[in-house]
């Protein structure tokens, strides 16, 4: 690993003008995804800014709506009442994500940055790599791809987003606070990240000093079911082949309201509006649900390692949708 200045912030602005000062610096959180990016030589900031004593700990709620710090880690947000009370989806999906240990070290907000889980991104040997070096290609393509997406991919880059949390969090339209060195601004979740195959080297709308301060979760209605399902390789620290998000409210087997997202299938997490749209005032029957799941599956882009995951996340869905409802007819 490439010898770097470690500088520790104390306060938000500090670290956003300890950023804002050199163009190439990083921040570090828990520092489960850039420690092993830089042990790797995949990144080599000269500096980082180490943000873990900023005051962004706390899970508070307001009215109908639940502000957590960037700096909560997976487990804390996991034991939160209110996230067990009201908001199950995102508590399978932070607990079906890598490990004990590594959910006590992993903050929210790193969680939504977390980087590509592709090998060839990963491996700096590799030439060819759009995300890494623009204009150079993507292995991936012909190369090994059975961990990667098949929304928002094309021949640039089919690099998967793998945040569990991040599925659910799109599916409530969670919003992203952010303070950078000219002030704070919010973001939608669903439009902070971009496709890769628009843009590989870019994956969100943050600028360089932007900072994450928080995520502020909307609660759903009391009548509201949801559940997360993630389908992997193994039944623990695993990343998602495909998953899904779904929330819906039910009257008298009518569904008056669907939330859905998809994990495992995008360059960035993905919000089913066509099954949404689909869902809403259908009845609850497994022939809704697959019409649903074909109408989110039908731009799916792939190659020969990725064509297993269209069937796979139409099934996956289709299964949540069922398990949600209570409806397997
Ligand atoms: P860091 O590694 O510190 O930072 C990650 C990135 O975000 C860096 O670029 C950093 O500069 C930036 N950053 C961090 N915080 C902020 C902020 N507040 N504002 C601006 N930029 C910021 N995740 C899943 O969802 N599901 C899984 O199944 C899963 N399995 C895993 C298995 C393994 C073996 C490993 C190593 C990771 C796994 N992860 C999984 C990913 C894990 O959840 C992330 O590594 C973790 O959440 C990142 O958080 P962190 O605090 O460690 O971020
Ligand atoms: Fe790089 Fe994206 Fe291709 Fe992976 S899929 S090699 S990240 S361009």
């Amino acid at each position: 690993m490439r010898a770097f200045d470690y500088v520790r912030a104390t306060d938000t602005r500090e670290a956003v003008r300890l950023l804002a000062d050199d163009p190439e610096a990083s921040c570090l959180a828990g520092g489960t995804t850039q420690l092993d990016l830089m042990k790797d030589g995949v990144l080599q900031p000269p500096r980082l800014i180490d943000i873990t004593r900023l005051p962004l700990h706390g899970i508070e709620r307001r009215d109908e709506s639940l502000h957590v710090g960037a700096l909560v880690t997976m487990e804390e947000l996991a034991a939160d009442t209110t996230v067990a009370e009201r908001l199950p989806m995102v508590r399978e999906s932070l607990l079906l994500g890598a490990s004990v240990q590594l959910r006590n070290m992993a903050t929210i907000g790193g969680n939504l940055l977390q980087r590509t889980r592709c090998r060839y991104f990963r491996d700096p040997t590799v030439p060819e790599c759009n995300k890494r070096a623009p204009g150079s290609g993507c292995a991936a393509v012909q190369g090994a791809a059975r961990m990667h997406a098949v929304l928002g991919a094309s021949e640039r880059c089919i690099a998967l987003h793998a945040s569990d949390l991040a599925v659910a969090l799109v599916a409530l339209d969670a919003l992203v606070h952010i303070q950078g060195p000219t002030g704070s601004r919010t973001v939608p979740l669903t439009e902070f990240y971009l496709t890769a195959d628009v843009s590989p080297e870019r994956e969100t709308v943050l600028e360089h000093a932007e900072l994450i301060t928080g995520v502020e979760i909307p609660l759903p209605p009391p009548a509201a079911r949801s559940g997360y399902l993630k389908v992997r390789d193994r039944t623990s620290y695993e990343f998602a082949l495909a998953s899904a998000a779904v929330q819906l409210v039910l009257d008298d087997g009518t569904i008056l309201e669907a939330r859905v997202a998809l994990g495992g299938v995008g360059t960035k997490p993905w919000r089913a509006h066509a099954a949404e749209h689909l869902l809403t005032g259908a009845p609850a029957t497994t022939a809704t649900f697959t019409e649903a799941a074909e109408a989110t599956m039908q731009d799916a882009w792939t190659v020969p390692g990725t064509a297993f995951k269209v069937p796979l996340a139409r099934r996956t869905l289709v299964r949540e949708l069922q398990t949600v409802s209570g409806v397997t007819a």
